[in-house]
């Protein structure tokens, strides 16, 4: 039997992070904000209202993403009326610059070897609840990207492999809310010799998990048919995450006309070229060119390198550092073992918290220089959260170098732990890695244990 082959298009939709909607001066924080109270005539689609000039943030956001996503950006495009009459669209249609008739904002891009058909701009409609039939209108009119690939993968796991890589880059320009998660439709369908099968659309993916269970599924469904010699049906189709399978919605045949008119409201936009090369200047470099950078100009392991690069703040934050001190390895474990394990800890990100990069070189500079021990370092680090201070201002972490000041707290260890002192005596060498952890704990961290064991042997033996 000839092989399967499958192949598979997205459509991804993102809210941009924009201050306000698409086409009014409504705020955008529809996760926060008591349900319609982020509205006005123009967002809930009053008879009469009419639509302000495209928010141009979320134009500029759009035009960074499609430049990122190496596509050719057009100078010249339409809104289009996309008619269908639904609760949570009361003017009777949603303005897109996607549609039958229409020049999308960009097109013709190539990201990580999937080609990328388009890439469009549209207002979200409002939330509809069909159990209740209450709708908020908060959401109503927020400015979406939708990007089109081609139908390039071949795989669920190309898929969310690459889908992990596009959101990484996105989350480099901040230009996508990462809290709204993913959403996609998943195009799907399966060759096998000279038989091609219809294509299958399944609708309203939220998460990279199910978009690779749903393509999994669609693609075995679709194989055994083909074995079994029946007929795909061109349709389209929802995953259920409980039952783990999809379900039928609507043939293509019965399809939604949506009649698409130009909207005599807006006006044809056109982007001058300045415009587009003022935000190809401002982009950041990609997270997959930063990687083999790293690799290369700082000698870092492909992990350590991943890591390093998985967030554009930490990334940025760890050039700053090596910029002052040249040892690659203390600064790139500071970063990615102890500075995440305290961010983690707090759950904060680094924009979320005040970490000056000056302060960080003078904490790794003291441990360098042996003028505190690498525990009291990391206490004081913990303490960088929220924000951080002056190391070298905090005496009351430096090293203890006086002998006596040991001796002094070696001698009240082996006071209070007479059981422990009793094995060792007797043999028991773990019992002397206990003590010396205490001796180190009693001192606040502050002595070091290279220190402490031969002063405290000498105290043991007497
Ligand atoms: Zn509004």
């Amino acid at each position: 039997m000839p092989k399967i082959m499958p192949k598979i298009g997205l459509e991804i939709h993102g809210y941009l992070t924009t201050k306000e909607k698409l086409f009014c001066l409504c705020p955008t924080n529809y996760k926060t904000a008591i349900a319609n109270t982020n509205i006005c005539p123009i967002c809930t689609g009053m008879p009469g209202s009419k639509p302000m000039l495209p928010n141009s943030e979320a134009m500029d956001k759009v035009i960074a993403i499609s430049l990122m996503l190496g596509c050719k950006v057009n100078n010249k495009f339409m809104w289009q009326r996309k008619h269908y009459n639904w609760p949570d669209m009361p003017k009777g249609y949603q303005n897109t610059i996607s549609g039958a008739y229409s020049i999308p904002v960009a097109e013709h891009g190539n990201f990580l070897g999937i080609g990328i058909t388009e890439a469009h701009l549209e207002e979200d409609p409002a939330k509809w609840d069909p159990v209740s039939g209450n709708v908020d209108y908060n959401r109503s009119g927020m400015p979406l990207i939708e990007i089109v690939t081609d139908p390039g993968f071949l795989s669920a796991d190309q898929v969310a492999e690459w889908l992990n890589n596009l959101l990484l880059t996105l989350s480099y320009i901040k230009a996508v809310d990462p809290d709204a998660g993913i959403k996609a439709d998943v195009n799907v369908s399966v060759s096998m010799g000279k038989r091609q099968g219809n294509r299958v659309e399944v609708k309203n993916l939220n998460s990279i998990d199910s978009i690779k269970k749903a393509i999994d599924y669609e693609i075995k469904r679709q194989s055994r048919l083909l074995e079994e010699d029946k007929r795909i049906v061109k349709e389209t189709r929802t995953y259920s995450d409980e039952q783990g399978i999809t379900i039928s919605m609507r043939s293509k045949e019965e399809a939604a006309d949506y009649r698409f008119i130009p909207d005599p409201d807006l006006p044809t936009m056109e982007i001058n070229k300045k415009r587009i090369e003022d935000i190809k200047k401002k982009l950041p470099e990609l997270p997959h060119k930063k990687v083999e950078r790293f690799i290369k100009e700082y000698k870092l392991d492909d992990y350590t390198a991943s890591i390093l690069t998985s967030n554009i703040d930490i990334a940025n934050f760890f050039e700053k550092i090596i910029e002052k001190i040249k040892n690659v390895k203390l600064v790139s474990t500071w970063v990615t073992i102890e500075l995440l394990r305290i961010l983690n800890y707090n759950k904060k990100s680094l924009h979320e918290v005040y970490v000056n990069p000056e302060h960080f070189v003078k904490l790794l500079n003291m441990i360098e220089s042996k003028k505190i021990t690498e525990l009291a370092a990391k206490r004081m680090l913990n303490d960088f959260i929220p924000s951080s201070f002056d190391p070298s201002q905090m005496k009351e972490f430096e090293k203890i170098e006086d002998k006596s000041e040991i001796d002094k707290i070696c001698k009240e260890v082996i006071e209070k732990n007479p059981a422990a002192v009793s094995d060792y005596k007797k043999g028991e060498k773990k019992s002397l890695n206990f003590l010396i952890g205490e001796v180190v704990k009693a001192s606040g961290r502050r002595a070091d244990s290279r220190s402490v064991v031969p002063i405290l042997i000498k105290l043991l033996k007497k």
